[in-house]
């Protein structure tokens, strides 16, 4: 690992300057991801800066029918969290079977989709149940913040601060997990608001992606069987020693499906 400079401001303003000043700086959050990175030389930056101290970037809050999550907050947290739990069943569920307890105990919401890695959890999620994400700069919809692999609309100075959850009247998630990592080789968000219905995919692709042609069955019918004419096909789908493009897709379909049942 190259040398670096450490810094740990209690502010978001000190971060955004610490930031400015040191070109090829990152943003430290849970470390799960960076620190791997960096220990195997993909990144080498010349500043870490530590969000650990920022006050306000923690915590969960229920404001009318939107759910508050801080950047920083745990995947533990949130799976442990009695609103999320009461609002958002189906989050608390996905944030509970993410990696083991010391990813979960260290790992962050913030990171997770800064680093929108194309077989996170939470990017599913996020797309499906159509968040806001709230930055040092401005607002970001789900559909635009995720573009690609490993490429999100932030700019390299940007600090997420908070991800908005609008309350669904009913949503599921179904994954089939790598048995050692547990990065889903293919995981289905599923989410229905009043007038509309939205499914995301995590693990199948380069990026989380929606899929119109479930989104639609779903309005007219939302039940597994309704999913039963309609699925993705192979085609642009990963393969790769875990599973090829045919076994993802037809994961896909049956996750989907289950991720119905289960809402
Ligand atoms: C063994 C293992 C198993 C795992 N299993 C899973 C799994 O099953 N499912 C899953 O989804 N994930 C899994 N992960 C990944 C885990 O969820 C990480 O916590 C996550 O990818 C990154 O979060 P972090 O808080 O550690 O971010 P960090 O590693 O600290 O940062 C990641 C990136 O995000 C940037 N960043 C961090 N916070 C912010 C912010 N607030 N604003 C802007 N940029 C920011 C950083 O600069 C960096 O580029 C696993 C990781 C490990 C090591």
């Amino acid at each position: 690992m190259d040398a670096f400079s450490y810094h740990r401001p209690t502010s978001l303003d000190e971060a955004v300057e610490l930031i400015a000043q040191n070109g090829d700086a990152k943003l430290l959050a849970g470390g799960h991801t960076l620190i791997p990175t960096m220990k195997q030389s993909l990144a080498a930056p010349s500043a870490l800066v530590d969000l650990k101290d920022i006050t306000g970037l923690r915590g969960i809050e229920l404001k009318g029918d939107t759910l508050h999550i801080g950047a920083m907050t745990t995947h533990a947290a949130v799976a442990a969290s009695p609103i999320v739990l009461a609002s958002i069943r189906a989050l608390a569920t996905l944030a509970g079977d993410i990696g083991d307890p010391h990813v979960r105990n260290r790992g962050t919401i913030g990171g997770s989709i800064a680093n929108n890695d194309p077989s996170a959890d939470y990017p599913a999620a996020c797309l499906a149940l159509d968040v806001t994400v709230v930055t040092t700069r401005r607002r970001i919809s789900s559909d635009a913040f995720f573009v690609g692999m490993f490429e999100t609309a932030l700019d390299d100075d940007e600090i997420i601060v908070e991800v908005l959850f609008p309350v669904p009247i009913r949503a599921g998630y179904s994954k089939f997990p790598h048995p050692a990592s547990r990065f889903p080789l293919v995981g289905v968000f599923v989410s229905k608001q009043a007038d509309n219905v939205r499914v995301a995919v995590t693990g199948a692709g380069p990026g989380v992606f929606r899929v119109p042609q479930m989104e639609d069955a779903l309005v007219k019918n939302f039940a597994p069987e309704a999913l039963l004419s309609v699925g993705v096909s192979a085609e642009g789908l990963n393969s790769d020693m875990h599973a090829d493009s045919a076994y993802r897709a037809q994961l896909v379909n049956v996750m989907a499906r289950r991720a119905v049942a289960a809402a």
